[in-house]
């Protein structure tokens, strides 16, 4: 199917993935219109680890100057029991691991990574962005052309559409007609000034706390200057199929075993909110003539590795690179896209699921996962190769 690309890729969906697609497809020179749902464009106050295969595509896509001030390099990724507060294993993030991936590990504020990316945008003279909140709600694909619409009545003519719409995208819904999958996981978040923080043992790491049926995580983001926790655990309301899930009487419940100092972490999350974790079966086809989708929206999985956005800004440079390679023929643009993209966003997702269950190990898979992880050699063992070698990815696009 040609598309004319006289007119613009509607991006609906202005999250890190949206952001990421229209500053890739933008820097090639294509014009983009972003359509985002919320009256104010923006992402929730928590953090976000960035592996070097994000890392290298943030300073291909030139964010990182802008970035750099805000960001904060833990020393290591340390593996805790949080039964005995023993440290299970870890991954030295210094010079050897710079050097093997050609790009350091760094976290961030999701906040500052969203506005450095929206910034990187609003520079970009082919970039548009609807202000009033725009929910887009359906398409028609014309062949050369599709016709956005949205909640307000409002209609768009693109030369295509991403859908980039996030886990309970209408868009995947309507191409792939699939539900996301309940993981029963729930998630408490918390940010504190760092004075705060009593337990200074991983003050400078991204620390992991793998309890039976639950894990909390902390790292320092915005310079360093504040800490963010993450308590998950695994709700038994959910399994029962009880309306009534989630709470903070669960939380507290699923970390009662834990070593003193883990617990301790717990008055650093805040009660007000929690995030209930879905994942999405990994597809075999997520394009529909001259529409696609990316992100979360393509392959939502969960957060045991690490890489929900980092697989969405992969995504983006592989698009933008075949629309460009392909010319006006989209359709068979958004196809490679996505056949390039299958397999390791399914690898991703299933082996999230797989690395959350080892975190959660209780009784004998507890000790197995103990004694293996020993087993490891910490200062020579990649076997993060396939993901984070995906740093690889920007030579091939360039
Ligand atoms: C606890 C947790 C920790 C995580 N940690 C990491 C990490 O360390 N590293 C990492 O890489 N990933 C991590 N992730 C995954 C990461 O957060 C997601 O993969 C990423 O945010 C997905 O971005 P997205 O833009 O595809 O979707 P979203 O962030 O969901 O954005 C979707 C956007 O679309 C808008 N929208 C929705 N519907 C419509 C509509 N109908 N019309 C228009 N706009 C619409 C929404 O308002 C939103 O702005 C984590 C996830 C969780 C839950």
């Amino acid at each position: 199917m040609k598309g004319s690309k006289d007119l613009p890729f509607i991006v609906a969906g202005g999250g890190i993935g949206g952001m990421c697609a229209a500053l890739a497809l933008a820097r090639r020179g294509l014009h983009v219109k972003m359509l985002e749902r919320s009256p104010g464009v923006g992402e929730i106050g928590f953090g976000i680890q960035m592996a070097p295969n994000g890392h290298a595509i943030l300073d291909y896509l030139g964010v990182m100057p802008a970035l750099e001030p805000y960001v904060f390099h833990p020393d290591a990724l340390v593996m805790v029991d949080a039964i005995d507060g023993k440290e299970v294993t870890r991954i030295d993030l210094g010079d050897q691991f710079k050097a093997h991936y050609g790009y350091s590990y760094f976290v961030v504020h999701r906040r500052d990574l969203h506005a450095a990316l929206f910034d990187a945008c609003q520079n970009e003279k082919t970039f548009s962005f609807e202000s009033d909140a725009k929910d887009v709600v359906s398409y028609e694909d014309h062949g050369s052309s599709v016709t956005v619409h949205c909640a307000d009545g409002s209609t768009y003519e693109g030369c295509a559409m991403i859908g980039v719409e996030g886990l309970h995208s209408k868009t995947r819904h309507r191409i792939v007609a699939d539900q996301p999958r309940p993981t029963g996981h729930v998630v408490y978040r918390g940010l504190v000034p760092i004075e705060d923080i009593t337990n200074k043992s991983y003050v400078n790491s991204m620390v992991i706390y793998t309890g039976p049926g639950c894990h909390a995580v902390q790292y320092r983001l915005r310079g360093g200057t504040v800490m963010n926790n993450v308590a998950t655990f695994e709700s038994p309301g959910i399994k029962r199929g009880s309306p009534n899930y989630g709470g903070s009487d669960e939380l507290f419940e699923a970390f009662k075993t834990c070593a003193p100092v883990v617990q301790d972490m717990l008055r650093y999350i805040s009660l007000e909110k929690n995030w209930v974790l879905h994942d999405l079966h990994p597809a075999s086809n997520w394009t529909d003539g001259n529409v696609t989708l990316l992100g979360d929206a393509a392959h939502a999985s969960l957060q045991y590795l690490a890489q929900g956005a980092i697989m969405a800004m992969e995504d983006s440079l592989v698009l933008a690179s075949e629309v460009v390679r392909h010319g006006d023929d989209i359709n068979a643009a958004f196809l490679s896209y996505q056949n390039q993209r299958l397999n390791r966003t399914a690898r991703v997702t299933t082996v999230a699921r797989i690395f959350g269950s080892i975190c959660h190990a209780s009784e004998g898979e507890r000790l197995l996962r103990n004694e293996l992880a020993h087993q490891r050699d910490i200062h020579g063992t990649w076997e993060f190769d396939w993901l984070y070698r995906g740093a690889n990815l920007v030579k091939q696009v360039a």
